[in-house]
């Protein structure tokens, strides 16, 4: 079987996958972009109203993943929603728009990751953005295709947090992702004019007609194909069942995600060796770091009910007020964040109660605890293995319970008065340190935050270069958050379309 001839074939069109796309197209390339959900247009109603996301999950557009029990949170197998349709994660999350600190990516190229500097990071997140919010021109981009905007109808209770938060002693900040993330304010979003600007929205759909762009919907990739010379040629998909091929002139860009991306250069045999071969699949290259370094960041939160009346607005993105403030005073960059939400959000908000509430999420910035994604068997369309081993490492803990202490704290404060009403998480009856880390362990999930299974780095162990080639194989990268060595300091899509960015710059070289 033969297949038609690209000299790109991007696998996934999430938050990277589809500005990598859009970039080498613009290169004068000719693209296929493969994308295993379907067209977002299915969804449009949901996708598009920012407070209707949480609906999405469980639905064909999420992958639905579960992890593997937790040994340290109740042996709890979680749940985690990933974006299955065009613009990935990016047309099913909370739209947040921030990026981490500059520490975290003169951190990466500390590692040994040339060009992953927080002055290259910045140039790639100005270029995306068309920034239509409140903050610092100097740190903002115009034009770009991605709009990052203000909320524009936030909630009343979403002010009176940050006013909490700043009677608390914290600093305002109005722009957090300008001089300093430290502070409380309110997001910025990836919304124009009320509606969700996904990667899909705004990368794909203005070239949607190009002649150096195809793309393909319900196509999961199932094998990454490569020559006796270990060069990758071509891919193989999936639709309703029936193989079909692609063939590269160039490269195999690897954009799934998180968990998608090592389960995919796994099954083509590109992986720990002795994993590989317990499943049954051929060695194309032992790559040992393939799967490994999962990190993510957990949610603890504390739940308030409301005394007013006043539902979210329709273009509420739900998690609408933020805070960055330091546990250890030690640490380079803040290493505490709250999402505050004018609504309850119990377990992804499956358990929310009838009425109004609000939630203040903690969430420790730079976990220690690392996991991994392994394979359950070689068939490609099986679910992965997640083991995130969260709260191994026990300042995770620590970090966590100090959180939902603040977060209290802040709920408690006068600007919060007229509307506080009971408590309801962790409840009056959950107050020594012991009591609140066994909220934490059987209450936090995820943040949806997934990065590191495909190391970027100069040693052995790391799955990609710093030009995001795959060590072991040819014509091959990865560009998504697997590639990040350490995860960064805030919500991760803006950092994913900053790799999209960078990649993409990388191979027009
Ligand atoms: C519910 C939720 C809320 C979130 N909220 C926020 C937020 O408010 N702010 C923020 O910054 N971050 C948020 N995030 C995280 C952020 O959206 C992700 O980190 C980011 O989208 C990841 O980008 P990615 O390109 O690595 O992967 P994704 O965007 O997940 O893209 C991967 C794509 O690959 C496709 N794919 C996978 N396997 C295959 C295959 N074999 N063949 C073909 N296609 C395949 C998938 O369907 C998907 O479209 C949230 C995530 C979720 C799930």
């Amino acid at each position: 079987m033969t297949g038609e001839t690209y000299d790109y074939a991007v696998v996934g069109a999430g938050s990277a996958g589809c500005v990598v796309a859009r970039r080498l197209v613009e290169q004068g390339a000719d693209v296929v972009l493969l994308e295993a959900g379907a067209p977002d247009e299915e969804h449009e109603e949901v996708i598009s109203t920012p407070a209707r996301f949480p609906e999405l999950f469980r639905t064909e557009t999420d992958w639905e993943y579960y992890t593997e029990p937790q040994p340290e949170m109740n042996d709890r197998r979680l749940y985690h929603p990933r974006g299955k349709t065009l613009g990935g994660s990016s047309s099913l999350n909370a739209m947040i728009y921030n990026r981490g600190v500059p520490w975290d990516y003169d951190n990466w190229a500390a590692m040994g990751n040339e060009g992953w500097d927080h002055d290259a990071m910045l140039d790639a997140f100005k270029r995306s953005e068309d920034f239509v919010g409140t903050g610092d021109e100097e740190f903002h981009g115009e034009g770009g295709p991605l709009t990052v905007a203000d909320l524009s109808d936030p909630h009343p209770t979403s002010e009176a947090f940050v006013e909490a938060a700043v009677e608390c002693g914290m600093e305002r900040n109005v722009d957090i992702n300008g001089r300093s993330q430290t502070g409380a304010g309110l997001y910025h979003v990836t919304q124009r004019d009320g509606k969700r600007c996904s990667s899909a929205a705004a990368f794909i759909k203005p070239v949607l007609d190009h002649e150096g762009l195809t793309v393909e919907t319900r196509a999961h990739v199932t094998d990454i194909r490569f020559d006796d010379a270990n060069r990758a040629v071509g891919v193989d998909y999936e639709i309703d069942g029936e193989t079909h091929r692609v063939d590269v002139a160039d490269e195999v860009v690897l954009s799934a995600g998180a968990y998608d991306s090592p389960q995919l250069l796994m099954c083509s045999g590109v992986g720990p060796a002795d994993h590989l071969r317990e499943h049954g699949i051929d060695v194309v290259a032992d790559s040992p770091g393939v799967g490994r370094n999962l990190q993510d960041h957990l949610f603890a939160f504390v739940v308030y009910d409301r005394t007013d009346d006043e539902p979210p607005a329709p273009t509420s993105n739900i998690g609408e007020g933020a805070g960055y403030t330091y546990v250890d005073d030690g640490e380079p960059a803040p290493d505490l964040q709250f999402h505050f939400c004018p609504t309850y959000y119990m377990n992804h908000g499956f358990d929310n109660p009838e009425g109004l509430g609000f939630s203040i999420g903690s969430t420790q910035l730079r976990p220690e605890s690392r996991g991994r994604v392994a394979l359950a068997s070689a068939d490609p369309t099986d679910d992965p293995v997640i083991d995130p081993r969260y709260l191994s490492a026990e300042p995770d803990l620590e970090v966590l319970r100090e959180g939902i202490k603040r977060a209290r704290e802040i709920a408690q404060s006068e600007a919060l008065d007229s509307v506080r009403g009971e408590e309801v998480w962790p409840g009056e009856d959950v107050q020594t340190d012991a009591e609140i880390e066994e909220h934490v362990r059987e209450t936090a999930h995820t943040v949806y935050h997934p990065v590191g299974t495909c190391r970027m780095g100069d040693d052995e162990s790391a799955v990609v270069d710093d030009r995001l080639r795959v060590r072991g194989v040819d014509g091959v990268r990865v560009a998504d958050t697997s590639v990040m060595p350490n995860i960064p300091s805030g919500n991760t899509n803006a950092p994913a379309i900053a790799v999209g960015e960078r990649a993409a710059s990388m191979i027009g070289d």
